[in-house]
C-alpha cells in the first residue's frame, strides 16, 4: 500500500485528477490517498493559495499527485506551483514527448525529454515593484557598483544562478541519460548574454560532460534551439535548459508531439517528488468535462515508476498507447467528441484487458 498525497488543483484539476485516480484503481496498485486542496478554493476558504498542511502532507508521504493550480493575478500571491517546488526542493523537473501512435502531427520520431533546473534563475521570486522606495535604493547601489543607469520607472526581476544549482542539476540530466539509456544531452542557455548566470550554467557543464564520456554532449544558444527543435525535432534526445528557458520549451515540445492535454511532468529533489502535468488549469474549457486527462494520467505512470510499480506503469503505458492508435476515443483537443470521463474509462478498460491477456 502506497500512502500518496493527491492534490487536486483547481480549474479543470478536479476532473482529471478523478479520471486519473480510476486509472490508477484499474493498474490494482493499492494506494491510500491523502487529498489536500490548494490554490483558488482554499484562498476563497482559508485565505492562503498553499495552506502549511499541503507541505506537511508531502513531507509526510513523500509523493504527490498533483493536478494544475491557476496564479491568481493581482492578489498578492506567487504561484503555488512555483512555492511547492521551492519550498520542497525539487531541483529537477523531468518533461518528456515523444509522437504517440494514432496522434496527428507534423513530425516523425519525436522522443525527447526536457529537464528543467526547477529552484533558480528568474523563477527564484526576487523581485522589486517599479517606484518603491526598495527599487530606488537597489537602482542606486547598482548605479555605484556598475556604473550602469536603471530606468527610474523599471521593475527588476532577478536571476540568480549558483554553481550548486547548476551543478546539480547537470548530474541529475546525465544520470537520467545514462539510466535512461539516452545517448545525447542537449543544453541551451544565452550564455553570450549573460556570462554570469546562464555562462556559469554552461561552464558547470562543460566541466561535468567529460565525466559522462558515454553520453554525447552539445550546447546551443536557446534561440537557434527554438529554431531547430521545430525544424527537426527527432535529432534531440535529453535538453537540460535553466528554469525560464525550460518553462518555454515544455509546451514547444508538448506542442510537437500533439499539444498540453498529452504533456506528462515530474518535479524531483533529495527528499520529495510530486508528479504533474506540464499544463495549467485551463480556464476556457474547466467544468465543462471535456479536458483530456491523459497528461495527468501520463504522470501517474511516471508515479508508478517512481513506486517501482514498473508492471503497473507499463500496462498504464501501454493503455494509452492502444486508446490513442484505436482512435475511437478523442477528446476535442485531439480532435475528437469523448469527455474526460469517457477516456478514463476506455483507458481503464485497457490496463484491464492487458491484465487479463496476462
Ligand atoms: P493552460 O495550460 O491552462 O491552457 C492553455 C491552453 O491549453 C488552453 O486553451 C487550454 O484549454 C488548453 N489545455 C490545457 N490543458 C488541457 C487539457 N488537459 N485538455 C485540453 N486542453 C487543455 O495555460 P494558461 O491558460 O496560460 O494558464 C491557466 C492557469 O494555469 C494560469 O493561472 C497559470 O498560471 C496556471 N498554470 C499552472 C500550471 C501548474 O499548475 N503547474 C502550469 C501552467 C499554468
Amino acid at each position: 500500500m502506497h500512502e500518496i498525497t493527491l492534490i487536486p488543483g483547481d480549474g479543470i484539476g478536479p476532473e482529471i485528477a478523478e479520471a486519473t485516480r480510476e486509472v490508477l484503481e484499474a493498474t490494482g496498485v493499492r494506494i491510500e490517498w491523502e487529498v489536500e486542496e490548494a490554490g483558488v478554493t482554499t484562498l476563497e476558504r482559508e485565505g492562503t493559495v498553499l495552506p502549511d498542511r499541503v507541505l506537511e502532507s508531502v513531507r509526510r508521504t513523500r509523493v504527490a499527485l498533483k493536478g494544475p493550480i491557476a496564479t491568481p493575478i493581482g492578489t498578492g500571491f506567487r504561484s503555488v506551483n512555483v512555492a511547492l517546488r521551492h519550498e520542497l526542493d525539487l531541483f529537477a523537473a523531468v518533461r518528456p514527448s515523444r509522437t504517440l501512435p494514432g496522434v496527428p502531427t507534423r513530425y516523425e520520431g519525436v522522443d525527447l525529454v526536457v529537464i528543467r533546473e526547477n529552484t533558480e534563475d528568474l523563477y527564484a521570486g526576487i523581485e522589486f515593484e517599479a517606484g518603491t522606495p526598495e527599487t530606488a535604493e537597489l537602482r542606486e547601489h547598482l548605479r555605484a557598483l556598475t556604473g550602469e543607469r536603471v530606468r527610474d520607472d523599471a521593475g527588476i526581476t532577478v536571476k540568480p544562478i549558483s554553481v550548486t544549482g547548476a551543478r546539480r542539476i547537470v548530474r541529475f540530466a546525465f544520470e537520467y541519460a545514462r539510466a535512461n539509456e539516452r545517448r545525447k544531452v542537449t543544453l541551451g542557455h544565452k550564455a553570450n548574454i549573460m556570462w554570469f548566470s546562464d555562462g556559469l550554467f554552461l561552464e558547470i557543464a562543460l566541466d561535468e560532460a567529460p565525466s559522462y564520456s558515454d553520453v554525447a554532449f552539445e550546447e546551443m544558444q536557446i534561440d537557434q534551439l527554438s529554431m531547430r527543435l521545430t525544424h527537426d525535432p527527432e535529432t534531440f534526445d535529453v535538453l537540460l535548459l535553466p528554469n525560464l528557458y525550460g518553462d518555454i520549451l515544455s509546451d514547444l515540445c508538448a506542442g510537437l508531439v500533439g499539444g498540453l492535454g498529452l504533456a506528462a511532468g515530474a518535479n524531483l529533489g533529495w527528499e520529495y517528488a510530486v508528479f504533474e502535468p506540464v499544463h495549467g488549469s485551463a480556464p476556457d474549457i474547466a467544468g465543462r468535462g471535456v479536458a483530456n486527462p491523459l497528461a495527468m494520467i501520463q504522470s501517474a505512470g511516471m508515479m508508478l515508476s517512481h513506486l517501482h510499480e514498473i508492471d503497473a506503469a507499463a500496462a498504464l503505458a501501454g493503455a494509452v498507447d492502444r486508446v490513442l492508435r484505436e482512435g475511437r476515443v478523442r477528446t476535442p483537443d485531439l480532435g475528437g467528441t469523448a469527455s474526460t470521463r469517457e477516456m478514463a474509462a476506455a483507458v481503464s478498460k485497457a490496463v484491464r484487458r492487458r491484465d487479463l491477456r496476462d
